[in-house]
C-alpha cells in the first residue's frame, strides 16, 4: 500500500510533503504539474498527509472517488503497474 497525491497538488507543488518524508520518495520535476509518491518506496508512515496545505495526500484506500484516477497517475509516473 502507499499514500497517493491527488488533484489539489496541481499547480501548488509547495513541497511541504517532501520535507517531512523520511524515505525521500516524493518527487516531481519543474515541468511536472504536480508531485508524485513512489509507491514502491513509500513506507506508509503518514507524515506527509498533515503537512500538505491543500489536503492533496491520502492513503491509497481512502482516495476520494472523484480522484481515484490519481492512484494510477502516481504509480505510472514511476513506471509501475497500477493496482486500480
Ligand atoms: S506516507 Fe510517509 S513514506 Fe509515504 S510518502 Fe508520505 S511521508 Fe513519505
Ligand atoms: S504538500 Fe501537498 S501541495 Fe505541497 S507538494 Fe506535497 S502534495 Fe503537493
Amino acid at each position: 500500500m502507499s499514500y497517493i497525491i491527488a488533484e489539489p497538488c496541481v499547480d501548488v507543488k509547495d513541497k511541504s510533503c517532501v520535507e517531512v518524508c523520511p524515505v525521500d520518495c516524493i518527487h516531481g520535476k519543474d515541468e511536472d504539474k504536480m508531485l508524485y509518491i513512489n509507491p514502491e518506496e513509500c513506507i506508509d508512515c503518514g507524515a506527509c498527509e498533515p503537512a500538505c496545505p491543500v489536503q492533496a495526500i491520502f492513503p491509497q484506500e481512502e482516495v476520494p472517488e472523484k480522484w481515484k484516477s490519481f492512484i494510477a497517475v502516481n504509480y505510472e509516473y514511476y513506471g509501475q503497474k497500477s493496482p486500480a
